[in-house]
């Protein structure tokens, strides 16, 4: 086992919950360890301007404040690697965690593994990220004033976020692949009286254009009964087509709701075994923020350290 026996907690998972829950772990004197996985930093490295997350009145572009976060962490004594968890045995204590570069063991894990926003892996998608293409309302609904752009999806969500981005935009074209939605009756009403939103039915996006500084400009839509292709001028695009929380190294060891994302014991980040957390959209299907992970990332933290003491580790 190449584990340190000092460390008393792993964390998995380096977004704004796992570093926060290290930053906390480490300024009560819980030694940890910390696994980055194959985004390090998370989801907000793939994004520019983050604009709500508080503290930094002028704005942070997602990279930056990842590094700040990292740096905090590493401050106070974490300890991290790059390396990824290809599975946990959470059968008994001490939990062991396996990377593809060894096997450690803590009696805490922290699972902050978050989750991955479905994309419709068009040429160059990723190309749009931050100049016109998003998978967050919340996030970057603000940066679309007096535009017109794109919804694409057909759930809750999409109906959702469609409604959401009427406060900002001039119009909202939906772009569902059906020719009817599979989103709640209440919601489709609301969406469909809404003056601002328009329903491109029967279609799915096929190319993404750009003008040429690579900003968006439009969309090529393919009519998926069949007829011609047509093109729908658009700034900005918001994927909705789901999310899935990254769980897969688990191998099923703990409860998850209908969509993947683990269930912890409301009010608390505890999971179905003493010493295991989550924390952040791995198991937050509802706000998804960068400030709400960094929270529970918090929670976990203090969750752990004060178990920790109860057991005497
Ligand atoms: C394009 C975009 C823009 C956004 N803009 C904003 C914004 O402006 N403001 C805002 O508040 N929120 C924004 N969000 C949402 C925000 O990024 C997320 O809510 C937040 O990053 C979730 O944090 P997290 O720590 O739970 O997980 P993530 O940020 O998803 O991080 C998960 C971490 O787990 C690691 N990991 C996964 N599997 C493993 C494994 N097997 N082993 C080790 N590590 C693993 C990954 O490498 C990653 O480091 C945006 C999201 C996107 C996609």
């Amino acid at each position: 086992m190449s584990a340190s026996p000092d460390f008393k907690a792993i964390i998995i998972g380096s977004g704004p919950a796992g570093l926060t829950a290290a930053i906390y772990l480490s300024r009560a004197n819980v030694p940890n360890l910390l696994f980055e996985g194959q985004q390090p930093g998370g989801q907000l490295t793939i994004t520019t301007e983050v604009e709500n997350f508080p503290g930094f009145p002028e704005g942070i572009t997602g990279p930056e404040l990842m590094l700040k976060l990292r740096a905090q962490a590493e401050r106070f004594g974490t300890v991290i690697r790059g390396e990824t968890v290809e599975s946990v045995d959470l059968s008994a204590q001490p939990y062991t965690v396996r990377t593809g570069e060894g096997q450690y063991a803590a009696p805490v894990v922290i699972i902050a593994s978050g989750s991955t926003a479905r994309w419709l892996h068009l040429q160059d998608e990723e190309k749009f990220h931050g100049k016109g293409l998003s998978a967050c309302a919340t996030c970057d609904g603000f940066f679309f004033r007096g535009q017109e752009i794109a919804v694409v999806g057909g759930g809750d969500t999409a109906l959702e976020e469609a409604i959401y981005l009427t406060n900002f935009a001039s119009k909202v074209t939906l772009i569902h692949r059906r020719g009817e939605f599979r989103g709640s009756k209440i919601m489709q009403e609301r969406a469909l009286a809404n003056p601002k939103i328009e329903v491109a039915w029967n279609s799915i996006p096929k190319q993404y254009q750009a003008d040429d500084k690579g900003n968006l400009t439009g969309l090529v839509l393919q009519d998926t009964t069949g007829g011609p292709d047509r093109q729908l001028p658009v700034t900005g695009c918001f994927i909705a087509i789901g999310h899935t929380p990254n769980t897969a190294f688990l191998n099923g060891q703990l409860p998850t709701d209908e969509s993947g994302y683990l269930v912890t014991v409301p009010g608390t980040t505890s999971v179905s075994r003493p010493g295991v957390y989550a924390c952040g959209d791995v198991q937050d299907h509802v706000y998804r923020q960068a400030i709400t992970s960094a929270g529970t990332g918090c929670m976990a933290a203090i969750e752990a350290e004060r178990w920790l003491a109860g057991v005497g580790h």
